[in-house]
């Protein structure tokens, strides 16, 4: 029942990726795992999302393996698997083509420390190198850039978002592309103010218990 319930998710949280404008036409994938049974539900490949159906969501095991669905996982599975298996602390990828993101990533650039959001990523959002979209290359590439960033660049690409739920990484996709449009912004009319790793270490601190989260001891 509750993997039935991942299916639900991804669909809905699909749709919202191209409600909120973090994605156009068949861009970007979202999965979900699993962990207890190592199951992972994953977005279909190249399926409008407005037309996604539970049933066309896809179940694979940790190595790509279809346990349940009949169509074709995202061509991304190979990254969100990676992904998985590189931080044991996530529990699901968002990936978006974001356009603010997406232009810092087709300059060759990171997104730094600009505004406190950044911190739904960590310091600053990185950037990974250019590979192939669906390739072995890009899923070696994204896990060895992730480190413990929650976002991450994809050079001439996109964005990977990743979290402990659903709602989290869409989370951070969305502040992501907020921060990318504000930096976008500021860089147009004047040079933008960064933040200090410090002031960033302490904004994380203050993440942990933000929000209806409970103080620790
Ligand atoms: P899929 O439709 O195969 O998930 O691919 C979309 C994409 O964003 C590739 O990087
Ligand atoms: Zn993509």
């Amino acid at each position: 029942m509750e993997l039935e319930d991942d299916r639900d998710a991804i669909v809905r949280f699909g749709l919202k990726m191209v409600k909120s404008g973090l994605t156009t036409g068949t861009g970007g994938n979202l999965s979900i795992i699993d962990r207890n049974s190592g199951t992972v539900a994953v977005s279909p490949s190249g399926i409008e999302y407005a037309a996604l159906k539970p049933r066309d969501i896809v179940f694979t095991d940790m190595q790509g393996n279809i346990v349940k669905g009949d169509t074709k996982p995202s061509s991304e599975l190979g990254f969100h698997l990676s992904l998985y298996n590189r931080r044991k602390d996530i529990q699901a990828v968002v990936h978006t083509h974001s356009p603010y993101a997406v232009t810092m990533a087709c300059l060759g650039w990171e997104i730094p420390a600009v505004h406190y959001l950044v911190g739904f990523a960590g310091r600053k959002v990185p950037l990974a190198p250019y590979a192939t979209f669906g390739t072995p290359k890009l899923a070696e590439i994204v896990a060895e850039y992730i480190e413990d960033y929650n976002a991450l660049l994809l050079a001439n690409h996109g964005l990977v978002a990743v979290g402990n739920s659903m709602d989290t990484a869409f989370a951070v996709a969305e502040e992501i592309e907020f921060v990318a449009r504000i930096y976008y912004q500021a860089k147009n009319i004047g040079t933008p103010v960064i933040l200090p790793d410090e002031e960033m270490d302490t904004v994380l601190e203050k993440f942990k218990t933000y929000g209806q989260k409970k103080m620790e001891g």
